[in-house]
């Protein structure tokens, strides 16, 4: 089945023969625009209108959505057409609104500590599919403008890069939201870092490093045994030279795990050299990891000591926790498709 924002401009138009040319660019902007569904575009005769919403069903269908007491902070749980699940994540500040979405059902990294990795993988998302669930956020954000677009919730997004790139090339094409406001994340998909790089557009890029020796960084993020961390420094700067964006570092500060003042040292010594920023979260748990993130103290001190090496680290606010939206946090717990698979490490 065909997914609306997964339709084109001539596939568009193939549904609209027979109607006059400007329909068209009406259908069009009704989607895009207005991030409207067929049966709301009040502009369409009433048939039109009919005929079009069974043409070009909805991606994604709401089964549940929370909101953080503070109100600052909302969660979807969406349902695909085939049944697969996926979250997405709104959050609030002063100026503006970023939406955190998924890229995959599920993730095949297998990363210990994230409650996505988990689950296992259950499938890539489709181009319409990921744009979808900004259309979703940049329409609940109202008044306030969606600014920001992170790829930070369900999946590896570099393990989908041909449909995160449409969507990323549709977001800004489509909605107008640039480049430089969108944010990658990835676990060190090397081939997809060096693929970045080459791109047209500035997207920022952000690595989970959250260990700075291999010993570490093995156990942590089972990728690394594969694109091991002198391979992922070396994308980094071909990265850097290419697109002289800012490249940030993520780490989940786990209780005596990577928060020690050897890691702190280890850290320093990959970010100075890249000018990377460093983004702390102390870890949010999860049921399938018994870690802990480091108290606010520890953190602190960690932030200290990286400062104090020349680093700049910002300790990023635990958002959602109250309602498990937080990093991390993203898991469906039921769904027709049941759990996804663990690719073996
Ligand atoms: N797969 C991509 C993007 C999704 S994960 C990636 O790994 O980068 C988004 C961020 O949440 C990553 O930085 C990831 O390492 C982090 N994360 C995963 N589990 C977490 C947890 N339990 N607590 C805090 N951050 C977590
Ligand atoms: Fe996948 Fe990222 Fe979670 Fe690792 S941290 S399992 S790559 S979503």
């Amino acid at each position: 089945m065909l997914a609306t924002y997964d339709v084109d401009r001539d596939r568009l138009a193939a549904l609209l023969a027979g109607e006059p040319r400007y329909r068209v660019e009406q259908v069009w902007k009704g989607l895009w625009e207005r991030g409207e569904r067929p049966s709301a575009m009040t502009d369409l005769p009433k048939a039109l209108r009919a005929q079009l919403e069974e043409a070009l069903p909805p991606a994604l269908q709401e089964v549940a959505r929370s909101t953080s007491a503070d109100r600052r902070t909302t969660k979807w749980l969406w349902q695909l057409q085939d049944g697969a699940r996926v979250e997405s994540v709104l959050m609030h500040y002063r100026e503006r609104s970023t939406v955190c979405i998924s890229s995959q059902a599920g993730c095949a990294m297998g990363c210990r500590f994230c409650a996505t990795g988990q689950m296992g993988f259950v499938r890539q998302l489709s181009a319409g599919e990921i744009v979808e669930q900004v259309v979703a956020a940049r329409r609940e954000a109202l008044p306030r403008r969606l600014g920001n677009v992170v790829f930070m919730g369900m999946g590896e997004p570099l393990a989908n890069y041909d449909r995160v790139w449409a969507a990323i090339v549709l977001l800004q094409r489509e909605l107008g939201i640039s480049a430089r406001h969108m944010t990658v994340s990835t676990v060190g998909v090397v081939p997809g870092i060096r693929r970045l790089a080459h791109e047209p557009l500035p997207v920022n890029l952000a690595i989970s490093l959250h260990a700075a020796r291999d010993s570490l960084r093995d156990r942590l993020v089972p990728l690394n045994r594969r694109y091991p961390l002198s391979t992922l420094m070396s994308a980094c700067y071909e990265y850097l030279a290419a697109k002289n964006r800012r490249l940030s570092f993520e780490w989940a500060l786990i209780d005596q795990v990577n928060d020690t003042p050897r890691d702190a040292a280890e850290l320093a010594e990959l970010a100075l050299p890249l000018g990377a920023h460093v983004n702390l979260i102390p870890l949010n748990p999860t049921p399938g990891y018994p870690g802990q993130g480091t108290p606010p103290a520890g953190v602190a001190d960690f932030q200290a000591q990286l400062a104090a090496r020349g680093v700049n680290a910002t300790v990023r606010a635990n958002r959602g926790t109250d309602i498990n939206a937080a990093c991390g946090q993203l898991a469906v717990r039921s769904g027709p498709t049941g759990q996804g698979t663990r690719v073996p490490n």
